[in-house]
Formats: C-alpha cells, sequence, structure tokens
C-alpha cells in the first residue's frame, strides 16, 4: 500500500463515521450521554487534519499518531478505548503487513482494548463486534464475509443488557437497543473492508 491509498482508507474511514455522526448520537441518547457521534467525529475530523503528511508514515507510526489523536480528541470513554486498538495495532502489524501479520496485531489490539475497558465480549461494547470480527478475519474470510459479519455484531447487541460503561448504569432499560460503540466499530471495519477490496488488497 502506497501513501496514496493510505490516504484514501483513511479519508474513507473518517468520512464514514462523519457522514452517521446523528445516528451514533441518537444511539448513545438512548443509553448514554448523547456524544458518541460527536466524539468520534471530532476524533476523525483531527486525524484527516493530519493528512496528507500522516499517510506518508510508515504503518506503524502512523497508527501510533492515529491513535494518539483518538485519545487525545476523541474523549470519553471510547477514545481511550479506540486510541489503545490503533496504538496496540501499530506496536505489532509492521511496516508492510500481510495477511498473517494483520491477524496477529488485531487479536493484541483486542486484548489491549479488554485491558483497558476491563472488559470482555457479552457485555454490550464495542468488544461485542471487534471479538467476531478478529475470529472471522483469522477464519480467513474475504472482504464481503468481515463487513456482513461486523454489521451483525452490531446488531446482536440489541438483545444484550450493558456490563460495562455508561449504558450499565441503566440495567435491564439498556436491553432493546443497539450499543453505539458497537455501531461505530462495525461502520470502521465495514468501510476499511470495502476500500481494501476497492483497492485489489482483500478479495
Ligand atoms: P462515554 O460513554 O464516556 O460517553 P462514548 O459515548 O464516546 O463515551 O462511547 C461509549 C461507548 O464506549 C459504548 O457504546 C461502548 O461500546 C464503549 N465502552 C464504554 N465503556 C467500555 C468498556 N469498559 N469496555 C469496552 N467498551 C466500552
Ligand atoms: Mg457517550
Amino acid at each position: 500500500m502506497d501513501s496514496q491509498a493510505r490516504e484514501q482508507l483513511i479519508r474513507a474511514v473518517a468520512a464514514t463515521i462523519i457522514q452517521h455522526s446523528e445516528e451514533l448520537t441518537a444511539l448513545d441518547q438512548a443509553i448514554g450521554d448523547g456524544d458518541h457521534g460527536l466524539n468520534l467525529k471530532r476524533g476523525f475530523e483531527a486525524v484527516t487534519a493530519e493528512l496528507p503528511g500522516l499517510a506518508e508514515k510508515p504503518w506503524p507510526d502512523l497508527l501510533k499518531a492515529a491513535g494518539m489523536a483518538m485519545v487525545m480528541k476523541v474523549g470519553g470513554a471510547s477514545g481511550p478505548l479506540f486510541g489503545t486498538f490503533f496504538m496496540e495495532l501499530g506496536k505489532t502489524v509492521g511496516g508492510e503487513p500481510d495477511r498473517t501479520a494483520v491477524i496477529a496485531a488485531f487479536a493484541k489490539a483486542v486484548e489491549a482494548v479488554k485491558a483497558r475497558g476491563r472488559s470482555e465480549a457479552g457485555q454490550k461494547t464495542l468488544l461485542d463486534v471487534l471479538v467476531p470480527v478478529q475470529a472471522a478475519l483469522a477464519a480467513g474470510a474475504d472482504a464481503a464475509t468481515l463487513k456482513a459479519e461486523a454489521i451483525a455484531a452490531a446488531d446482536r447487541t440489541v438483545p444484550m443488557q450493558a456490563i460495562r460503561g455508561r449504558a450499565s448504569f441503566l440495567g435491564e432499560r439498556s436491553v432493546g437497543h443497539m450499543d453505539p460503540g458497537a455501531r461505530s466499530s462495525s461502520l470502521i471495519i465495514a468501510t476499511v473492508a470495502d476500500e481494501l477490496n476497492k483497492q485489489g488488497l482483500m478479495s
């Protein structure tokens, strides 16, 4: 992947999040404090403001910088979690990642998010998307399958009761709504899968 391709990928992810920020806000209004759409929009605007220079960096530096921007600009509970994910990915993925390297780095990044959030899958959080996507990736899923799994995994948070994060304060009243962080994670993963497929890097 050259720097132009990396820039296109980052811009595509940012555009998706910005387009869906009202939907994410509405989801967070139902079971949180209504800031998730705005939080992520601010984060991705900060990341795109660093383009094209950011995309000229090799993957480890790029992911570290993007992760730090997420921590500093997104805020809330999700900023440090997304930031941890990207920074940890950057630590392990290497400069010219192939599928094997991405699978290993993704697994480590998911573990880092679990440690940071003191959370695991099944608690109605972004991990309910990251964990099944990691499994699909490791099982050799193609781009369309990964995208479908990410979207379906976010849908599966609807009947769950939140055990972590602000939504857990609602107890049983958190049931019946999609988790905002799961939805935003699914949008990011779906866009990355689409872009990698478009760029001929993933079948
Ligand atoms: P805040 O909850 O501080 O307002 P956001 O609204 O930006 O932050 O993000 C909320 C999302 O963060 C939730 O939908 C959930 O997916 C995720 N989240 C919150 N706490 C945790 C945690 N401990 N572990 C994993 N994910 C979490
Ligand atoms: Mg919130």
